[in-house]
Parts: structure tokens; C-alpha cells; sequence
């Protein structure tokens, strides 16, 4: 049987990214997100098998049902947590609305994800969940205290997670691994969902400083070296930045 896998934001950038080499590597890929248009675009570039099921993560009937649909399958092997959005603003903005959103999508939307998805992985023994955190999660910077913040949770969450499978499995019970990968500066539409004009364009600036900065591909090739371990190594996290990326 292949190996299942579920991409959350798969309509661009890194999710995209990641999906292709899963689907390269002979899993079938769930391409979960808002917009059809784009999951359809992605599922037309690919060259493997995906399934295209639009949805919310901020929804957790939507998220249910795709794991649904993957269980029926065979169910999930690989979980990607990497929908998330960057709407940045200083924190005298108070944008309570934009606050809320960050935290639903990039740490309640990974949680409904983990929830729906571990019944089925401790029933079969096995299954891998990986996160898309980001560097601002260990390195908060000026105007992205609550996007931090929601990384931060998301690392936490994570390597929460990670230790109680660890034990689970000590005591004899499924082997789960669960890996945060925590990527710097990488050229995707990220900065987009960021309304406040000055800090998008602060934001665009500094990415643009750099001679290079990661691309969505570099971000996939780690989120492979993590699942291509033998079953006894789990690869807890991995941080990658710009070679010139200072924090
Ligand atoms: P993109 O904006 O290209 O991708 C984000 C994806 O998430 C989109 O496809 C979007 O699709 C999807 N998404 C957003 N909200 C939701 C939602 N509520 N439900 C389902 N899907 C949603 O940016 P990136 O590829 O850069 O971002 C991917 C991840 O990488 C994010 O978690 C981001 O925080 C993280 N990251 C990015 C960095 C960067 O520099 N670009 C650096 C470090 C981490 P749609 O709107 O159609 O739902």
C-alpha cells in the first residue's frame, strides 16, 4: 500500500513545495487548503498522485473530513502542519482581529490537523507529523511579536508531542515521530498577508537585503531528510536559514 500524506496550505509556496516530493516519492497527497484554484494548479503540476479536498484549517469539520477521506484510503503516514499566515504589525496596532487569525491558523489549525490524525496513526502503530514552524518562533522581531508567538507555541506543541509519543512508545506503544522544522527568510507570497504597509515593505526590504534567501524547494528537501530516517531515528527538528540571515 503507498504511504498517505496531508499537506495543509498546499496551494503555494512551501506547501507546494513539499507536496511534489512527497507525491515524487510515490505517496498519495492529500493538497489541503482554501483556494481550489490553486491546489488544482498545484495538483496540475505534479507529476504523482494528489487529491485536491479544499478546505479550512481554522475548521475543524473540514480538517476532520480529510482524514476521513485519507483514512478510508488506508490512512495518514505523513502530516504536514504548514498553513500559516504573517500578518505582522507593531503591537501598538492593536489589530486584535489579525491577532486571532495568526493564532487559529498557525496554532489551533495545526492542532485540529494533530487531533484528527493521531487515532488513525496509533491504531496502525506508526505515522509522521511535521510542523512548519519558522526562526521568528526562537528569535521574535519587531513587529511580529504575536506571528512569533504563534511559532513558538507551535514549537512547543510539537516537541510536546514528540515526548509523550517518545514514552508511548517506550512503554511498548506506536512509534509516532514528530519533527519542527523552524525555516528562515524563504521567497513565497508569506509577506502578502501582511496589511500594515510600512511593515511589509520593512519586511520586503530585508528580504531583500540578502544575496539569496531560501527557496521553497530548500525548505522540502529538509522535510525529506526527516522522513527518510530509518523507523528508530526520529529527527526532532531542524533549523535552516540564509547562509547571510544573521537572527
Ligand atoms: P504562502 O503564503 O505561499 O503559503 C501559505 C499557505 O497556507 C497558502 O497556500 C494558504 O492558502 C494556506 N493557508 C493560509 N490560511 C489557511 C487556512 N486557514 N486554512 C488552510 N490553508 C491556509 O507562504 P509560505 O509557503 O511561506 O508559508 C508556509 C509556512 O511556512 C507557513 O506556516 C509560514 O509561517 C512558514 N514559514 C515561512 C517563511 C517564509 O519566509 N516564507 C519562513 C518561516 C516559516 P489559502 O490562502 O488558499 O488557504
Amino acid at each position: 500500500m503507498t504511504d498517505i500524506a496531508i499537506v495543509t496550505g498546499a496551494g503555494s509556496g512551501i506547501g507546494a513545495a513539499i507536496a511534489a516530493r512527497l507525491a515524487a516519492r510515490g505517496d498519495t497527497v492529500f493538497l489541503f487548503g482554501r483556494r481550489e484554484k490553486w491546489l488544482k494548479a498545484v495538483a496540475a503540476s505534479i507529476d504523482g498522485n494528489t487529491i485536491v479536498h479544499p478546505g479550512d484549517v481554522r475548521n475543524r469539520d473540514h480538517v476532520q473530513a480529510v482524514v476521513a477521506r485519507a483514512e478510508e484510503l488506508g490512512g495518514v503516514t505523513h502530516l504536514v502542519n504548514n498553513a500559516g499566515i504573517m500578518p505582522i504589525a507593531p503591537m501598538k496596532d492593536a489589530n486584535s482581529t489579525d491577532w486571532r487569525d495568526t493564532l487559529d491558523v498557525n496554532v489551533l489549525g495545526a492542532l485540529h490537523a494533530i487531533e484528527a490524525v493521531l487515532p488513525g496513526m496509533r491504531s496502525r502503530a506508526s505515522g509522521h507529523i511535521i510542523s512548519i514552524s519558522s526562526v521568528a518562533g526562537r528569535s521574535p522581531f519587531p513587529g511580529a511579536a504575536v506571528y512569533s508567538a504563534s511559532k513558538a507555541a507551535l514549537d512547543s506543541l510539537s516537541e510536546g508531542l514528540r515526548a509523550e509519543s517518545a514514552a508511548d512508545h517506550k512503554r511498548g506503544g506506536p512509534s509516532i515521530r514528530v519533527t519542527t522544522i523552524a525555516p528562515g527568510a524563504v521567497t513565497t507570497n508569506l509577506t502578502e498577508s501582511i496589511r500594515d504597509e510600512s511593515t511589509r515593505a520593512g519586511t520586503e526590504a530585508y528580504y531583500d537585503s540578502m544575496s539569496a534567501v531560501l527557496c521553497p524547494d530548500d525548505i522540502a528537501n529538509a522535510v525529506m531528510y526527516a522522513i527518510e530516517q530509518p523507523p528508530h531515528v526520529c529527527v526532532s527538528e531542524i533549523v535552516l536559514r540564509p547562509t547571510e540571515m544573521i537572527r
